[in-house]
């Protein structure tokens, strides 16, 4: 069974490029007779607060769309048990990091081509008298010891993709679980096969297939779509380029571009882009540009 999800986070409104990988998802999804879940991802408090209502503006808009989702959607807020729960699970492998992001920032390697620095492992050095210490002074994240294992993803698109898995987030400095973390859990208690979302996430795989399986889960397929890029050639963001469905048009001119940016040709429903399916998805992979 195809079970996918598409997982939003209601810090903004769903734009072009979140709208994008919506249908892609639904479309592999029902093409494969499969499931399609809903999750909100809205465990950072602060910026999920300070975008009152975007939430159901999401659910709102995807429905608008014509995207329709199997059982109930999970409220990330709502399962914060089942992210402690598996924090205990992973027992001795999860340590307590005070390393600050200048610290880390210093003690690094240049970074990888998206930013993302692995971390050097500095608090898994520690004695017991060490943290104690350090304990006083600041609330530390967790980060799960990795022993520098190496994981194999497949994408649809991208193939495979192997990376080393870094001791990353499980629990931020703040106490808030990490999207690393519970999006894995979610998965994994969600029976997902397939995770399909926007390509900036790729480089994300590798240290979430692995958890899954060390969370007794299997690592899903991933099919990373491009995303869409706003008139001035970078990511789609509010600056530049319609910032929702209505700013953008809404449904009746969104969903024909849309449908035609996944080259299927333009539709006015999402049945008839269904309909339309070829067997293979290949450009998928590239990125598109609003202009
Ligand atoms: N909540 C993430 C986002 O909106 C998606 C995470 C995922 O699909 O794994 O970018």
């Amino acid at each position: 069974m195809h079970v996918d999800r598409y997982a939003p986070s209601p810090t903004a409104d769903l734009h072009l490029g979140n709208l994008r990988t919506a249908l892609a998802g639904w479309l592999l999804a029902r093409a494969a007779g499969g499931r399609w879940l809903m999750r909100i991802e809205d465990l950072d408090t602060a910026r999920v607060r300070a975008a009152d209502g975007a939430a159901a503006r999401n659910l709102a808009d995807l429905r608008r769309l014509g995207l329709d989702w199997d059982g109930d959607v999970l409220r990330q807020s709502e399962r914060l048990d089942c992210y402690r729960d598996a924090i205990a699970m992973l027992g001795e492998r999860v340590y307590e990091c005070f390393c600050t992001r200048r610290e880390i920032l210093e003690a690094t390697a240049a970074p990888h081509d998206d930013g993302y620095r692995p971390y050097p492992g500095t608090c898994l050095r520690l004695s017991r008298a060490e943290r104690a210490q350090r304990r006083e002074q600041r609330r530390p994240a967790l980060r799960v010891r990795a022993d520098g294992a190496t994981c194999t993803i497949h994408d649809r698109f991208a193939g495979d993709v192997t990376a080393v898995v870094d001791d990353f987030v499980l629990v931020r400095g703040d106490g808030e679980f990490a999207y690393n973390l519970a999006s894995v859990v979610d998965d994994v208690s969600s029976g997902v096969t397939h995770v399909t979302r926007g390509d900036d996430l790729l480089s994300s795989a590798p240290r979430q297939a692995w958890l899954a399986q060390l969370l007794g889960g299997a690592a899903p397929t991933y099919a990373h779509v491009g995303l869409v890029l706003g008139r001035d050639g970078r990511r789609l963001a509010k600056r530049n380029g319609p910032a929702n469905l209505d700013e953008a048009g809404g449904p009746a001119r969104v969903l024909p571009w849309l449908t035609a940016s996944l080259g299927l040709g333009e539709h006015d429903d999402v049945a008839g882009a269904l309909a339309a399916m070829p067997p293979d998805y290949e450009f998928w992979t590239s990125r598109m540009s609003i202009t």
